[in-house]
């Protein structure tokens, strides 16, 4: 018979190729919240998110917008005098929230990975054009007259192209990558 594992189980096994100790050995001491650049516009700090996967709040923690607000600096883990590796936390929670597409609704993280995981693994080569178009929808009508004006300064200094390209032995990369990571209907 199939044993159901708990919420934080799950996270934690999603974590076993970290090299961090388990967040069982979380202090609670606040460290990761106090040098996280991003609290501020987290629904729960770094260090609440942890003592919401330990007590299995798994709706509450589906439900908040931390994980996809994290900028992936590793100053909590770095920091955290426990061995955490809290940021490689945050990359689990994307992904088991992806996994059960289930996501705080307004947020543009779920919907710009999940493109971002497509057009590489049909291309090999971020294209920014195309990504804009999962974030763009979201800009008020001053922040996209700035994005067009950022776009246009990168394409006359050639630092982004005007069409996507493919790398060469495409077919060799998709392959390895499908062997690495479950790509479910991405192709
Ligand atoms: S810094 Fe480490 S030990 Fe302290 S609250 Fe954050 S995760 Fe827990
Ligand atoms: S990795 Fe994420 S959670 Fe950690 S300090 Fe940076 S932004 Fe905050």
């Amino acid at each position: 018979m199939a044993v159901e594992l708990s919420f934080s189980k799950e996270i934690a096994n999603m974590m076993y190729a970290t090299h961090g100790n388990p967040i069982t050995n979380c202090l609670q001491c606040g460290t990761c919240s106090g040098t996280c650049p991003a609290a501020e516009f987290m629904d729960h700090t770094p260090r609440v998110m942890i003592g919401m996967i330990g007590a299995d709040l798994k709706d509450e923690v589906l439900a908040s917008n931390t994980y996809w607000t994290c900028a992936s600096c590793y100053h909590c883990t770095v920091r955290c005098p426990a061995g955490i590796d809290i940021a490689d936390m945050m990359y689990a929670l994307k992904r088991y929230s992806m996994w059960k597409s289930r996501y705080k609704e307004d947020l543009i993280g779920p919907d710009f990975s999940e493109g971002f995981v497509k057009m590489i693994v049909n291309s090999g080569k971020s294209f920014e054009p195309i990504l804009a178009t999962t974030y763009l929808p979201k800009f008020s009508a001053s922040q996209l007259v700035q994005e067009a004006l950022t776009a246009t300064g990168l394409v006359l200094k050639g630092k982004m192209p005007l069409l996507p390209k493919k790398i060469k032995r495409l077919k060799n990369f998709q392959r390895m990558v499908k062997r690495i990571i479950p790509l479910g209907g991405s192709s």
